[in-house]
């Protein structure tokens, strides 16, 4: 099923994110958790697409048996920055022939040590939305970044970008994690008045390793608020601790979020089911599942 249509029929949606194995590791401890995640019923399933392309038929493998194998509706993520023409299109053929409908276009990260001026075959995500689009009636999702994406010096040009995405064919938005809800709010507020009106699925990431997380926020510039810093500075040493903690902490900006409008919640789970679960179980009665 297209996720444009489940987004349309209900009133609220709750995803998940999993990771496939790297090159050469085994696929079974994956297939396990990826397993039990579908167990819970999400309304569909997203599979990240490692960086480089490397991992490009583990995803789709992985997609294949969450949507054909266990039944849950899956999105597979593609990334075009280190891809020739023909191994997108061979990539595209094959989440077809899986009877996948649903892919996240991603321009993916620029190679380490790479010029990011060099010449590519793909420079843009958007210019992979038109490539997939000539291949077939896929649902086309990409994602945005409420606090603006880190190679765009200027909001307002990463929003101008992102409208030109999205005028390339992209049916829905996910969002990059965040753990202040008032950024989404503002995000969402100023690219509806930039005309962009597809649903926007609110990305969240539940923190159950607080110091390296802490240290991913600042590299890519995400805002820690105070309540949350508090939180890593006093449990970050007690995993057991820490993974309540931020169990608690994704589930109360989830209600937030649900609170305040948004339709779509996707659960970066990294790959672990228990944490998923523990969200669902606290949600019960607010998604009345
Ligand atoms: P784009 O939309 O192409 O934007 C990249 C940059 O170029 C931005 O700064 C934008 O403002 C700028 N830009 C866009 N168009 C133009 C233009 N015409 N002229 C000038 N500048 C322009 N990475 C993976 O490798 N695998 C994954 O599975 C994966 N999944 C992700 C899922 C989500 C929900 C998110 C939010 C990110 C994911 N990423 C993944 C990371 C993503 O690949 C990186 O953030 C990457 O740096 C940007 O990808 P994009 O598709 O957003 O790029």
């Amino acid at each position: 099923m297209k996720i444009s249509e489940i987004l349309k029929s209900k009133e609220v949606t709750i995803s998940y994110e999993v990771f496939p194995p790297k090159k050469d590791m085994p696929f079974e401890p994956i297939l396990a958790a990826v397993d039990r995640l579908c167990q819970s019923k999400p309304d569909f399933m997203s599979v990240t697409y490692g960086a480089g392309g490397g991992t490009g038929h583990n995803t789709i493998k992985i997609a294949d048996h969450v949507q054909n194998e266990m039944g849950v509706t899956s999105l597979a993520h593609l990334s075009c920055i280190s891809s020739t023409p023909q191994q997108v299109k061979a990539a595209i053929n094959e989440i077809k022939s899986c009877g996948i409908e649903n892919i996240l276009a991603l321009r993916g990260d620029i190679p380490a040590g790479t010029d990011p001026a060099a010449p590519r075959d793909y420079r843009f995500a958007s210019e992979l939305v038109r490539e997939i689009k000539k291949h077939g009636d896929f649902c086309i999702g990409a994602a945005c970044y409420p606090e603006g994406h880190v190679e765009c010096e200027h909001k307002e040009d990463d929003i101008t970008y992102l409208k030109e995405k999205v005028d390339s064919g992209v049916d829905f938005l996910t969002t990059q994690m965040f753990f202040d809800n008032n950024v989404l709010y503002n995000f969402l507020y100023r690219i509806r008045e930039r005309g962009i009106t597809v649903p926007v699925i609110a990305g969240i990431m539940p923190v159950t390793n607080g110091k390296q997380m802490a240290r991913i926020c600042q590299l890519s510039g995400t805002y820690l608020p105070a309540r949350f810093k508090a939180i890593v500075d006093k449990f970050g040493d007690k995993p057991e601790a820490m993974k309540q903690a931020g169990i608690a902490y994704a589930t109360d900006q989830i209600i937030d979020l649900i609170a305040n409008g948004v339709k779509g919640i996707h659960i970066y789970t990294m790959n672990k089911p228990d944490v998923a679960e523990s969200i669902r179980n606290n949600l019960s009665y607010i998604i009345g599942k």
